[in-house]
């Protein structure tokens, strides 16, 4: 299985298309041995949104790592970036280094196989999960869920905000749902910055329709939030976890309330 997925009837939808660490049979030996342990995956977001199926969302998240396919990048591998990015398939890793073993990275036809089995099941699914949301509610909103390290120096300068919201400039969200998401945010201890270095990526872009009652917006979450960076394994760390899911489940509350919905006659 490509996705798992968990239906909720809220109007929210959340995406997590980098969370997945499996890779099929034979692959893993085709890789560089520092891009074995899938160092740019969005770790353990599953778990540390452990609320959500509380607040009755439906939540997509993937079974397999960015590496092999990025769910999160067009199918024709448009570049997203004028900066420094990733591709559809990554040739190298977030820091530069080769991610395939010479002559092992997927060629073109590969690549389609690839989209077929891995991409298109996981597209599919926000399509129809987004479109039986919205004809439930009129409106909804998906939101998609990353992390990163909060110091890539190849993808950006210094250490990023611990919170980055994406509406590709209000083209995938009304800007009174980022203020809501700001204003949620703002009684917090933690930095914020709206369509900074990461205002959305291909999901955002793609299915965020505001005239159609159907938006999108990305959360880049840094994962100094809630993991210890140095640490040799990916883990949550308690004390940190502990102090940001409160402020994780204000998004998703505020996220559900539709405060799009309710503003949208004003934009
Ligand atoms: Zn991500």
């Amino acid at each position: 299985m490509a996705f798992h997925l968990l239906r909720g009837d809220a109007p929210l939808l959340v995406s997590m298309p980098h969370v997945g660490t499996t890779l099929p049979e034979g692959l893993e030996a085709r890789l560089a041995p520092p891009a074995r342990a899938l160092p740019d995956t969005d770790w353990l977001l599953v778990e540390l949104y452990d609320f959500l199926p509380e607040l009755g969302v439906t939540r997509l998240h993937a079974e397999h790592p960015r590496q092999l396919i990025d769910l999160n990048r067009p199918p024709d591998d448009a570049p997203l970036y004028a900066t420094t990015t990733t591709g559809l398939i990554p040739a190298e890793l977030f820091d530069g280094v080769p991610a395939w073993q010479p002559g092992e990275q997927p060629d073109a036809a590969e690549q389609a196989v690839l989209l077929d089995r891995y991409w298109r099941p996981y597209h599919d699914a926000l399509s129809q999960e987004r479109a039986r949301l919205r004809e439930r509610h009129g409106e909804m909103l998906l939101l998609d869920l990353h992390s990163i390290r909060s110091e890539v120096p190849r993808l950006f300068e210094g250490v990023l905000p611990d919170f980055n919201l994406g509406t590709n400039r209000g083209h995938a969200s009304p800007p009174s749902l980022a203020r809501a998401l700001e204003e949620a945010l703002v009684e917090g201890p933690y930095t914020q910055v709206t369509d900074g270095r990461f205002r959305g990526g291909y999901i955002t872009r793609r299915y965020g329709e505001p005239a159609k009652g159907l938006h999108a917006l990305q959360l880049e979450l840094s994962q100094a939030t809630y993991m210890d960076e140095a640490a040799l394994a990916p883990r949550i760390e308690d004390g940190r976890a502990a102090q940001v899911r409160p402020w994780l489940r204000a998004v998703g509350e505020t996220a559900r309330r539709g405060e799009a919905a309710r503003t949208r006659g004003a934009m």
